[in-house]
């Protein structure tokens, strides 16, 4: 019964009981193909054994002590963190959303200490950073900021993949001091920009003293075939943002920064009472650890292929298909028309999927995916699309 759960989702009437891998049981013992991982959060699949050893192991000797203290865990999970992508220390927070609060508080503090009075944050349409007010507000979605009035001041916002409307801004607001943008944009739609964009993006920055500040909540964690999105373009932020897929499953976020950013936040300024907990970063270590023995970012971006092809095969030329992209197991297809349905509809199916920005099929499958799964998931997805639009018909008007 969920009638005391607070509506916040429209749940599908399924429980599931048992994971394993890149399968899921329900309580009725039907097996399914996930190919959401929880929206982009179980990359290493369900019931990981290195991940479930390395929280058994935890639980058994300490799960919570606070930041008060030194916490062995979290300074190793932050000296990695910051080895992999080239920064030099880390906030932890435990979603998200408050991975981007701790990047836009930083930035509004370091503007502060260099006497600019309004500081604003550049964001981009169709975005997503979180459902806090400030990441709300830094989120591009009318819909999902309806009702909240008055939101956080102090964000200007700007189209994606469109670095003239950057400039055009620089022009016009002199108190601009950070840009905030995800590495490929997720909720939006599966969205990468043009190759040279966040080049461009780290140009501008630097021409302007802003903080470059990338979210890579969703992209990163080796889902897209680099450890960060970013680094497809060999990108280097001045703050970068973590969290879905760092623990498999065990809530955490990062904020990680390099150079005057890294030195921002200090006693006093920000903080968490349960960010980077023992248990928390046992799970984070033991997702690095896999990562880099299972080499899962090079991987992710050969199942990526894989599946891509396999939808390109299957689904290229068809009516009402607007368009087949991806990098790595982060892949979307755009359909002409609304689709919600087809979530249900793979569900019956045994097929874990989900649609957003309405019209985008979104498949982020696990990085252990084999495969035959992989196939699997590009076939039956095909399929599901093919009946979804012959049952249709009408084309959006
Ligand atoms: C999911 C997501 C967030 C918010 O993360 P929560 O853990 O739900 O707060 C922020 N940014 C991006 C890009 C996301 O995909």
């Amino acid at each position: 019964m969920t009638d005391h759960l607070m509506a916040t989702y429209r749940r599908l009437p399924v429980r599931f009981e048992r994971g394993e891998g890149a399968w899921l049981w329900d309580s009725e013992g039907n097996r399914y193909l996930d190919a959401l991982s929880g929206i982009a959060v179980c990359g290493l699949g369900h019931a990981h054994p290195g991940v479930r050893d390395a929280l058994c192991e935890q639980a058994r000797r300490l799960v919570h002590v606070s930041n008060l203290y030194q916490i062995p865990g979290q300074e190793a999970l932050g000296a990695r963190l910051c080895a992999a992508a080239g920064m030099e220390r880390v906030f932890f927070a435990n979603s998200g959303a408050e991975a981007n609060e701790a990047a836009i508080k930083l930035a509004r503090l370091h503007a502060n200490r260099r006497d600019v009075q309004r500081p604003e944050i550049l964001v981009m349409e169709n975005s997503f950073h979180g459902r806090t007010l400030a990441t709300l507000t830094a989120t591009g979605n009318r819909k999902a900021q309806a009702g909240f009035e008055p939101l956080v001041s102090g964000f200007v916002r700007v189209p994606y993949d469109d670095l003239d409307a950057v400039e055009t801004a620089a022009q016009n607001r002199p108190n601009l001091v950070a840009v905030l943008a995800e590495s490929i944009q997720g909720e939006g739609g599966v969205v990468p920009p043009s190759p040279g964009y966040l080049t461009g993006l780290r140009e501008l920055c630097d021409r302007h003293g802003w903080l470059l500040m990338l979210d890579e909540v969703q992209s990163g964690m080796g889902r897209t075939g680099r450890m960060f999105a970013c680094q497809h373009e060999d990108v280097l932020p001045d703050v970068m943002t973590l969290a879905k897929g760092l623990a498999n499953g065990v809530p955490i976020g990062a904020c990680l920064a390099r150079g005057e950013a890294a030195e921002v936040l200090g006693p006093g300024s920000h903080g968490s009472t349960f960010g980077g907990n023992p248990l928390a970063c046992s799970a984070a270590n033991a997702v690095l650890d896999a990562l880099e023995e299972d080499a899962l970012p090079e991987r992710a971006a050969e199942l990526g292929e894989r599946i891509l092809s396999g939808l390109r095969d299957a689904l290229d030329g068809v009516d009402g298909v607007v368009d087949l992209r991806g990098r790595g197991l982060m892949i979307g297809v755009e359909l002409d028309r609304p689709c919600a349905e087809l979530v249900s509809q793979a569900l019956t199916d045994g097929l874990l999927i989900n649609v957003t920005a309405e019209r985008v099929v979104r498949l982020l499958p696990p990085l252990i995916l084999d495969d035959a799964q992989a196939d699997q998931i590009a076939s039956r997805v095909a399929r599901l699309v093919r009946a979804f639009l012959q049952q249709d018909g009408q084309p959006a008007g």
